[in-house]
């Protein structure tokens, strides 16, 4: 074997040659190992990122002239790791996986063979699983899996890309040629993912021609403001072709009617005599709440306690209507506990896909030969990883009721963390429903949330207790080490008593997401928040 043989796996399967990347492998996950410190967020010191941290990384970074040995190139990798955060129990500030084991094995299988999902003759395992996650997830949620199609894709932004695209070329099938006709009008929450702000941009719609619908309190989209919208879009010319339905928002978990939806758009098209108006589930956040959708409440099977089912039971009410959407995205890589990128997109009806497929012209190469029947030239990728191959694995594995187990445990964790939060602190609201994510904020004096829905305070008042809030998160910020908790400041927009213009409002995010975010783990994350709030008040009294 010649040495650049040796760079590679081997070619006939010798013990020797698997030893020895087995060996690397043992050396990268001991060295990490080491690295954990469960009372830690990051794995080893967090950097310090001083002003001048890349510009020295820019100086310092060149190819090395020979190759260096693999115990270096080890080294250099562990160094990766360190002050790398870690989603252990103290990580509860966004919906970042910790990636379970089978799906971790699922990518290195993925590697090794590294298919190309883009064609089965390249990629047959990838091609293969692909198929097989399509089917399951259409089974789960509703589609008809001999008429649903799916594909891995860059992330739930993806998704949200790809079914804009062929929302358009469905209802406009010429403008793969002519380009966009400029008066197509999109839909959304005004709390969506900025997903579809970045695709109406990308897409030449134009962020002018996408329409934002306020919510209701439970952070779900208006139906009457939508309704409203749409008409007044119809009325001055415009045609609605595109309404995104957000199955979980990013910050506070609102779930849109997606039947209230449906029933709206087809009275529109009825009464305007509108070409069908395309709905996508943007279920990255939510969507793994699917797999409540069959759960028996009656019978109970995982013995969940009321407080936890009370709050499943209405999850499956919403997403068991999911199906009425023209197409939907698992995000694994959120909620569904699998590395990055492991989006699954899925279509309810594959024909669709043909208004953005390719000419078998212009794919001179790949595809349409006499082998290989498997061909997704309908992607906006030309080349694609077989991530499904990490989603197989982990729904092997996790099964329904691993999932099930696993989602009903953050709806438990959040109601421990409200309850307590609410009994340990005079000065705090929550202010969302019961999720996997609990948003709340401070109050420098008595909790004026009420007042704030209600438009009563004035735009000072509200300011000041945004000021008060982004303050303490910089505050509880440089513990992070301790405890990461999220916030975002714009949870959601309110009147205020002296102005028209609405305000964003500053909070805070407890986002359960880790197997090791448990009950037992409340009264540390109270602590923490105590202890730093004590902190706060007296800074202010100084002032
Ligand atoms: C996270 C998120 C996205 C984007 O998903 P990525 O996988 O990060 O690309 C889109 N929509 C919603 C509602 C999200 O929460």
């Amino acid at each position: 074997m010649n040495q650049l043989q040796q760079l590679f796996p081997s070619a006939d399967g010798n013990v020797e040659q698997r030893e020895k990347i087995l060996g690397y492998i043992n050396t990268i996950f001991t060295n990490i190992d080491e690295l954990k410190d469960p009372s830690k967020l990051t794995l080893g010191q967090m950097p310090n990122y001083t002003k001048d941290y890349y510009n020295r990384i820019i100086e310092e970074s060149n190819v090395p002239r020979k190759g260096l040995p693999m115990e270096v190139t080890i080294t250099e990798l562990i160094d990766l790791a360190k002050g790398q955060r870690f989603v252990n129990s103290n990580y509860v500030a966004n919906a970042a996986p910790l990636p379970n084991i089978a799906s971790i094995l699922g990518n290195l299988v993925m590697v090794l063979l590294n298919g190309n999902a883009l064609w089965d003759v390249e990629g047959s395992g990838a091609a293969k699983a692909e198929i097989m996650v399509t089917s399951m997830l259409s089974k789960i949620v509703g589609y008809d899996q001999n008429t649903s199609a799916g594909y891995t894709t860059w992330g739930g932004q993806g998704a949200v890309f790809n079914s804009l695209r062929l929302a358009v070329a469905r209802q406009f099938p010429e403008s793969n040629k002519e380009g966009v006709p400029n008066n197509i009008f999109c839909f959304c929450s005004e709390l969506s993912h900025y997903s579809l702000y970045k695709s109406v941009e990308a897409t030449g719609i134009g962020v002018n021609n996408m329409i934002r619908v306020e919510v209701n309190d439970d952070h779900s989209m208006n139906l009457e403001d939508l309704k409203m919208k749409m008409e007044k879009v119809i009325s001055e010319g415009g045609i609605p072709a595109y309404i995104l339905a957000t199955m979980g928002t990013t910050d506070t978990f609102g779930i849109d009617d997606i039947k209230g939806i449906k029933a709206i758009t087809s009275e529109l098209e009825q009464k305007y005599n509108l070409k069908p108006i395309y709905v996508h589930a943007d279920s990255a956040m939510g969507g793994m709440y699917t797999f409540f959708n069959e759960y028996d409440f009656a019978n109970n099977p995982l013995h969940l306690e009321d407080s936890v089912s009370s709050v499943l039971k209405r999850y499956q009410q919403k997403f068991q209507s999911i199906h009425l959407a023209d197409s939907m995205v698992f995000d694994f890589h959120k909620l569904g506990q699998t590395p990055y990128i492991t989006s699954l997109f899925l279509v309810k009806n594959k024909e669709d896909l043909r208004y953005i497929d390719l000419d078998a012209s212009e794919t001179p190469y790949v595809g349409n030969r006499g082998y290989g029947s498997y061909h997704t030239s309908y992607t906006l990728e030309c080349s694609r990883m077989g991530s499904a191959i990490s989603i197989y694995a982990s729904l092997l594995s996790m099964g329904i009721e691993g999932y099930q187990s696993l989602l009903a445990n953050y709806i438990r964790v959040n109601i421990a963390f409200r309850e307590s939060l609410l009994r340990e602190f005079k000065n705090v609201a929550v202010t969302n429903e019961v999720s996997p994510v609990t948003t709340f904020r401070f109050y420098p004096n008595e909790v004026l949330w009420k007042e704030e829905l209600g438009g009563k305070l004035t735009r000072d008042e509200v300011v000041e207790i945004n000021e008060y809030n982004g303050e303490f998160a910089e505050l509880i910020g440089v513990e992070r080490e301790r405890v990461y908790f999220g916030n975002t400041s714009k949870q959601r927009l309110i009147h205020v008593r002296d102005g028209d213009k609405r305000l964003p409002v500053y909070v805070h995010k407890f986002f359960s997401i880790s197997p090791y975010t448990t009950i037992e783990e409340v009264d540390r994350y109270i602590s923490f928040l105590k202890e730093h709030m004590n902190v706060h008040q007296k800074s202010l009294v100084l002032v």
